[in-house]
């Protein structure tokens, strides 16, 4: 087991902040006292070459990259792989592998220091016909990590040497960002200036504020949606060429940035930013966001006795929401997961094989303050006193009419409930603590399935079952964290599985195909997923004899002819890829990635 010192925020732009170093080195321990996988084992190859470079070619490649970046600013990707964990992630693959660790690995990685050197290295790219992924913090965890989508691909890790909060303004409630500010990193320098702003952040504290944007990731505020509340980027295309858009792009007096950047975001003309999101469009190098000024806020649980509970409650969500009572994006979750953010292995409830029974898990939240229930509902209300109770007496009215519900606020449950880490996130602090349920799992890694479905009970009935039957046909345990807003809901269903068991990534692969197509035939699609899964979800936005693709395609083409910049980043190929097999749409596919390159 590793001893070594855990990272500050102060010394590495990834680190752990200093409030959270004691509990980061718990979560450290109690992940690896379970792990039976080594650290790190021999590579199979020294170094995978990106496709159709010969070793020579790639050597004159990397000693021409040395020549822009300097020796510190590439490195091979030549020593063993480490999946280290949260705090200490790879770069150089994808931490939660669900195919083989060596699959998805990078030839090389580039850290530039500047806009300009990103411009360089992509040049420098076009140049070699050498394909790049940026990474902004790497962290995408349940989505890919670091990995890139082509192997061999040269790793931008941007987040390394570009990670300055470039300006907060007060007034403005909004912030510029460099690709490598974590929400640890600007949560720290509001409150090191403290100023009465909050951030919105994810369960998780350690991703990337820019490159969780541009894939549009959520948080719990009010100002959740973060690619909604982001406000003009600065963007290098496919060509080396650099643009501003939103009123970025009016030039500041005397050569200073506009001053309207971070306050009005579609500007004049198309609004473009939204093609850089989710897309291998260009490399984002910076970002503006609006803060939130600081409120008063009061989260709460309710919960609720019976299985069948769940059409109702989805039901009485909708209107609050749609009226705007609940004041965020509230979660709504299984019994289950009540166990498993206590941090405790199954193994301490249930022992036996297969997925974890139903009577197991009442007897293990009977045992919890929550007692014996089915659901459970994590909301919060922001504004003053009086605005709070009186936002709280309709929520209260309205779930009352559900028999047997409960309501709790944090302080009637103890120190230790997780509900606690729900104010932290909830009122924009980055947290650590929904990393305890990795625990559920030796070498536990996990996979998000993330179909959006309408808010309402039909619906919602449909999208659990479907899901809750197909983990149990490949005996998964069924996590369900629905985020519900008044027209729509993200279901998030977590596949946990042991990255160790090979048989455990082969299901978790079979199941994660078999939700894609069958919520597609129900007309549900994801809005976000697995780099590996990328095709097959965005083969399922197929109106119109495929529409959308090749608009995507159009774009890309135009944009990037010499398709270097991040090919198959959601299922978008540019054209000398295209065709020829790089699109895995099957299980097949899955297992012949290397046999493409
Ligand atoms: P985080 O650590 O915040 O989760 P990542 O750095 O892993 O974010 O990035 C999430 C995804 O977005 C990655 O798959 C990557 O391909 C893409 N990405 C990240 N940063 C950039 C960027 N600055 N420009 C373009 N694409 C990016």
């Amino acid at each position: 087991m590793s001893q070594s010192q855990i990272p500050s925020l102060n010394s590495l732009h990834s680190g752990v902040p200093e409030r959270l170093a004691k509990e980061a080195d718990a979560a450290r321990t109690r992940l690896y006292s379970i792990r039976t996988l080594p650290e790190s084992k021999p590579r199979g190859e020294p170094v995978r070459l990106p496709p159709n470079i010969t070793q020579d070619g790639f050597d004159t490649a990397i000693n021409a990259l040395v020549k822009i970046l300097g020796e510190k600013g590439v490195e091979l990707n030549d020593k063993e792989l480490k999946d280290g964990w949260y705090m200490e992630h790879p770069n150089t693959h994808d931490a939660y592998h669900v195919i083989d660790q060596e699959e998805m690995v990078c030839s090389a990685l580039a850290y530039p220091c500047s806009t300009s050197e990103v411009q360089s290295i992509v040049k420098w790219a076009n140049e070699y016909r050498i394909p790049l992924w940026p990474i902004s913090m790497g962290r995408n965890i349940g989505y890919g990590g670091a990995a890139p989508r082509v192997p061999g691909s040269v790793v931008v890790d941007l987040g390394r040497n570009m990670n300055q909060v470039l300006r907060i303004d007060e007034n403005n409630a909004s912030c510029m960002v460099e690709p490598g500010v974590s929400y640890f990193k600007l949560y720290e320098e509001i409150q090191k200036r403290d100023l009465p702003l909050w951030i919105d952040t994810p369960d998780l504290g350690g991703g990337s504020v820019l490159g969780n944007a541009i894939d549009r990731g959520v948080g719990y505020t009010p100002y959740g949606d973060h690619f909604a509340n982001h406000c003009g980027m600065e963007v290098v295309l496919p060509d080396g060429s650099l643009l501003r858009t939103g009123m970025g792009a009016i030039p500041g007096k005397d050569g200073a940035d506009n001053p309207t950047w971070e306050s009005f975001q579609h500007a004049y003309g198309p609004a473009i930013d939204g093609i850089f999101s989710q897309s291998n469009f260009g490399i984002v190098t910076k970002m503006g966001f609006w803060l939130m000024p600081e409120t008063g806020h009061q989260s709460y649980m309710i919960t609720f006795p019976r299985e069948e509970d769940f059409e109702q409650i989805v039901d009485i969500i909708r209107p609050l929401a749609l009226k705007r009572i609940l004041g965020n994006i509230p979660q709504l979750r299984h019994a289950i997961q009540e166990l498993a953010v206590t941090g405790k292995p199954r193994t301490n409830w249930y022992t036996g094989s297969g997925r974890f029974p139903r009577d197991v898990v009442r007897e293990g939240v009977k045992a919890l303050p929550v007692g014996d229930i089915s659901w459970v509902f994590y909301g919060t209300q922001y504004g003053d006193a009086a605005s709070i109770k009186s936002q709280l007496d309709i929520i209260k009215s309205e779930f009352s009419k559900i028999k047997g519900s409960r309501f709790m606020l944090p302080s009637e449950l103890p120190a230790d409930h997780y509900i606690h880490s729900r104010v932290n996130v909830c009122s924009g602090v980055p947290v650590l603590k929904e990393l305890d349920w990795l625990n559920w799992k030796s070498n536990a890694a996990h996979l998000f399935f993330s179909p959006i479905t309408p808010t309402d009970s039909k619906n919602a009935r449909t999208i659990h079952n479907l899901i809750d039957n197909l983990h149990q046909k490949w005996g998964f345990d069924t996590f369900p964290t629905l985020c519900v807003a008044g027209r729509e809901m993200h279901y998030i269903a977590n596949i946990v599985y042991d990255r160790a068991d090979e048989d455990e990534k082969r299901r978790a692969r079979g199941l994660m195909r078999e939700m894609i197509a069958a919520a597609a035939k129900e007309g549900f699609g994801e809005y976000r997923t697995h780099l590996l899964f990328a095709d097959q979800v965005a083969e399922t936005y197929g109106w119109g004899g495929g529409a959308l693709r090749k608009f995507n395609e159009t774009i890309k083409d135009a944009l990037d002819p010499n398709g270097i910049l991040a090919p198959g980043r959601n299922g978008i190929w540019p054209k000398s890829y295209r065709g020829k097999g790089w699109e895995l749409v099957g299980e097949g596919a899955l297992q012949s990635v290397k046999a493409k390159i």
